[in-house]
């Protein structure tokens, strides 16, 4: 059942529309890698093998690899940029600066082959430069040897040796990777702090170390019979001092791995049939709640299957290791030492990373807002419906950090490289929070359904794929048939605020009261307008915004629809067909779902006077 979906999705995944003019088309990478870790110094040797098909309609003369951990040594441009920046995350600091040579990172590549002939390389930084000898035609494919020695750093960001928890290795970013060329080109990205853009592809790895350790990795492991550790109910006896653990992950664009020699492993099958993994240290402080966790893992999944779309690896792992929480191929890494809603609310975000960022694989760097946006916007409903919360509006803390992001003189556009932000508060609120006000409020804009639909659509039309933010907001228009090309661009490329206004109440005539709206600030939007009359009735009026050439839907029984609202016109006239006395309050957006930056406006009551205050 797993296995049908998967190749159902590949096959969608060809014959994929359009985007930005063009056919869509995805680089395809696959992976055979076979690596001896020493668990004493740290140090690993591996060997890749990678088969590369050009599915551009380009011919590539070059190639660059991601060499992530040669970030963790002092003057690296991630250690230099956590020096100076404002507002350094704690983890990092000045960390990386002072490191001895046996604790830094490195990854360093020895030889490489195209086809078979040796060719020339630089390392650049966290980057590897590769002139190909043989250019890559469009459709073809060329096979990459190479091989390469690491040393896994002290755990400093992400992944590294002897977290603070005390979990061996938690391997991250820790192999030679292919950089992703897509329509935009190259996106040889250097690691400065965040965000990951990889080639879709498969993953045959074989990690070799102490037989002492259990390993946790994206993939299913080939050979249980012959490792043990959980995976088989068997124990496994063996004469060598090391274990060879192979895992075949299918239809990824990484591969993540954690080791250590404490970790207890339970399994869980889920009602869907997926496989949940759970790594964690033998620590009886934290015992009881990563067993309480499985359970509600579960539910986490079956709400995101239900609510985005089918997961379709057959597997996913909760592993304790890393120095937050970050997601990866059918895995997440977790700090363990946590009050049980944190730890729930922490395998919440990284398994709905599992969709958006594993299954519809933005370009994080670029698009920050739309995998942690998204993430923020679905987990948090589930948490609200998981532990039992039932909030009328589970989203208010990602409102709250927008509205304090707006008002802060700090904020950048959406659009922003995740790097580049001067601060890295400033990131966080406008990738999470904006992010996911980004979707909440969209739901203000189309209608709570139209928005669960859009989101269904995006899974099936863009699973295994790179969707970009035009892609997003068109299903938003095909399904709900509104124009919404103002709200992407306004929201996400501009620092343009909401602040909609009631300017004056006044009697028009004896039947009849005249409200005065006023749009204070840039951004574009449609106003829903609740009225209550002293007899205890309640009118809903819409004003639609006439950019969006359309109205929204209601099942409300009194919805009243008013003739649209042209942008340019900074006030708006309101017949209300009842006498002012009759009128109890006027309000801008009850559901406050729409993100106005100052809602001391929105309100007009009887008691007050008609003049509203700005
Ligand atoms: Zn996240």
């Amino acid at each position: 059942m797993k296995k049908l979906l998967l190749s159902l999705g590949l096959v969608v995944s060809t014959f994929c529309g359009a985007q930005n003019n063009t056919s869509y088309w995805q680089q395809h990478v696959d992976y055979t890698m076979d690596v001896e870790m020493n668990v004493e110094n740290y140090q690993y040797d591996g060997s890749q093998e990678l088969v590369y098909t050009n599915n551009s309609p380009d011919t590539l003369n070059r190639v660059f690899y991601h060499l992530y951990f040669n970030a963790f040594q002092p003057g690296s441009e991630m250690d230099v940029r956590s020096r100076t920046i404002k507002d350094p995350d704690r983890r990092v600091g000045d960390r990386i600066s002072k490191l001895s040579e046996s604790e830094q990172g490195y990854l360093k590549v020895l030889s490489l082959n195209q086809n078979g002939n040796k060719i020339s390389f630089e390392e650049v930084g966290t980057v590897l430069e590769v002139e190909l000898d043989e250019p890559i035609l469009p459709g073809e494919k060329t096979t990459f040897n190479m091989e390469f020695e690491g040393q896994v750093p002290v755990q400093i960001r992400r992944s590294g040796r002897n977290s603070a928890e005390g979990v061996a290795l938690s391997m991250s970013q820790w192999f030679p990777k292919m950089a992703e060329y897509d329509f935009e080109g190259w996106h040889a990205t250097p690691y400065i702090g965040r965000e990951f853009h990889g080639v879709w592809g498969d993953f045959d790895v074989k990690i070799t170390l102490d037989k002492a350790y259990t390993v946790a990795a994206s993939g299913y492991l080939q050979n249980p019979e012959e490792i043990g550790h959980g995976y088989t109910d068997q124990e496994v006896e063996t004469k060598a001092d090391t274990h060879t653990w192979h895992f075949i992950a299918p239809e990824v664009h990484d591969f993540t791995w954690a080791a250590d020699p404490d970790y207890i492993h339970d399994k869980r099958i889920a009602e869907d049939g997926t496989i949940l993994h759970f790594f964690y240290q033998d620590d009886e402080e934290i015992i009881e709640n990563w067993k309480k966790l499985q359970e509600k893992t579960e539910e986490l999944l079956l709400f995101f299957n239900k609510n985005i779309g089918p997961y379709p690896w057959d597997q996913y792992s909760v592993v304790q290791g890393g120095d937050g929480g970050m997601e990866y191929a059918m895995l997440t890494l977790i700090t363990g030492e946590r009050s049980f809603p944190s730890l729930v609310g922490v395998t919440a975000h990284e398994l709905a990373h599992a969709w958006f960022q594993h299954l519809m694989a933005t370009n994080e760097s670029k698009y920050e807002w739309m995998d942690e946006g998204f993430t923020s916007y679905i987990s948090s409903i589930a948490m609200n419906q998981v532990m039992e919360t039932y909030a009328e509006n589970p989203h208010t803390g990602s409102y709250r950090g927008y509205l304090q992001l707006a008002n802060s003189g700090v904020e950048q556009p959406q659009t922003t490289q995740a790097d580049r932000y001067a601060l890295n508060a400033a990131y966080g609120a406008s990738a999470y929070s904006k992010g996911a006000v980004f979707l909440a409020q969209l739901g203000y804009i189309i209608g709570e359904e139209n928005l669960d639909k859009t989101l269904k659509r995006y899974y099936d039309k863009w699973k295994f794929k790179h969707p970009t933010p035009n892609d997003f907001i068109r299903i938003a228009e095909k399904v709900s048939g509104a124009e919404l090309e103002w709200y992407l661009n306004d929201w996400t490329r501009t620092t343009a605020t909401i602040d909609y206004g009631i300017k004056e109440v006044i009697e028009a005539d004896e039947n009849s009261t005249k409200v005065i709206l006023e749009r204070h600030n840039l951004m574009p939007m449609p106003i829903d307008l609740t009225v209550r009359y002293t007899n205890g009735q309640e009118e809903e009026i819409y004003i639609p915004l006439q950019m969006m050439r359309w109205e929204k839907p209601s099942d409300h029984e009194n919805w009243t629809v008013a003739e649209d609202w042209a942008w340019a016109y900074p006030t708006y006239d309101l017949k209300i067909d009842k006498p002012l006395n009759e009128i109890e309050s006027i309000e801008i957006d009850e559901s406050q779902l729409m993100a106005d930056v100052n809602r001391d406006n929105n309100l007009y009551t009887a008691q007050e006077t008609s003049e509203v205050q700005e």
